[in-house]
């Protein structure tokens, strides 16, 4: 059984593949509300390249896959992709970050092609703010689609809450609360410097007041007693809590902080056809033309392992000065 092993001794087995930079939404953290320059069409790699591309990454030792974007969602053949990745030998664990808002309609096909599990973002309860800072996103919908998740049996479901000051954060015990009752993995995540750094317009505060620390989240938690607990499967880099007697967990993700990197495990494919050894940093392997072209690509995976730095040296006092590209264009 080969493996793939980076300079550092670190093992890659999960692949994140942004299966499109297109979005239904436009979230102020992620996206500029209009003008967004999306990638054309035939520079996006098709069903079968990206097919392909897994197919040589499990045989290097790869089990896991995510797909991302932009929105996977709004790629009209997400179902047969999915059906054909969970016919990879060797791929064990595939699933899928989602904004949610198509999720009621595809959760029954989804999780019959394969998929195991959705991560939903959801960063807010109240209808109003999830318009605001989503521009298109109904709060209404995205609920609906979580229960057709759970109904379709992807779980554990995971949500993923980007904690902004102004705008969620005195919502933070609201939303973990919710795991009192719903054996749900809520993950609070720092907001980072990519993206849609600049002003967000809607009378956003500015860039500089937005950041939330983990620590703090932590401290205005505090009031619910959380106890650290075993992370549930594939919890990645999330620290992982518990309300005393919750069905689910609380975690926390600081992309900046440190042990994200020292226990890094993932690769990157973007939408159009590149091996990103780190989501900061700006290096890429492009694959599209090779696989295009009918050839392997297994040295190019690779190479992409063996280029994956240590750790990557963005804080969040910088602004997007080391990396090239929106987040939906690389896949969150
Ligand atoms: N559209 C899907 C979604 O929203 O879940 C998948 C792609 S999205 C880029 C993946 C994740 O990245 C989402 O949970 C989103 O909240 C997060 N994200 C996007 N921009 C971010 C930023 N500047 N800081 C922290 N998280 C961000
Ligand atoms: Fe779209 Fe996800 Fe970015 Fe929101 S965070 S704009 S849903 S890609």
């Amino acid at each position: 059984m080969k493996e793939l092993r980076d300079p550092f001794g670190r093992r890659i087995d999960y692949l994140r593949i942004s299966i499109t930079d297109r979005c239904n939404l436009r979230c102020a953290y992620c996206m500029p509300a209009a003008g967004v320059h999306w990638q054309p069409r035939p520079a996006l790699l098709t069903a079968d390249e990206i097919v392909r591309a897994a197919r040589a990454a499990a045989g290097l030792g790869v089990n896991s896959i995510r797909l991302t974007g932009g929105e996977p969602l709004v790629r009209g053949d997400i179902v047969d992709i999915v059906r054909a990745l969970a016919g990879i030998a060797g791929i064990r664990d595939i699933s899928l970050s989602t904004n949610g808002m198509l999720l009621e309609k595809l959760a029954p096909a989804l999780a019959a092609a394969g998929l195991r599990r959705v991560n939903v973002s959801l960063d807010t309860l109240n209808p109003h703010t999830f318009r605001r800072l989503t521009r298109f996103g109904d709060f209404e919908r995205v609920r609906c689609g979580i229960a057709a998740a759970e109904r379709a049996g992807l779980a554990p479901i995971k949500l993923n809450t980007v904690v902004i000051r102004g705008v969620n954060d005195f919502e933070l015990i609201d939303l973990a609360r919710l795991t009192l009752e719903h054996p749900w993995h809520i993950r609070f995540i720092e907001l980072m410097p990519i993206g849609n750094t600049g002003d967000w317009g809607d009378g956003f505060a500015d860039s500089a007041d937005r950041y939330i620390s983990v620590q703090e989240m932590r401290e205005r938690l505090a009031p619910l007693g959380l106890q650290r607990t075993g992370a549930p499967a594939g919890n990645g880099p999330a620290r992982t809590f518990r309300i005393p007697e919750a069905a689910g967990t609380v975690g926390f993700i600081s992309p900046l902080g440190e042990h994200f990197c020292a226990t890094c495990n993932r690769l990157r494919l973007t939408a159009d056809g590149r091996l990103r050894p780190c989501l900061i940093q700006t290096g890429e392997v492009p694959v599209r033309d090779m696989l295009r072209a009918g050839h392997d690509i297994e040295t190019l995976i690779e190479t992409a392992v063996a280029r994956k730095p240590a750790g990557h040296e963005l804080w969040h006092n910088e602004t997007s000065s080391t990396h090239n590209r929106l987040m939906c264009q690389i896949g969150g």
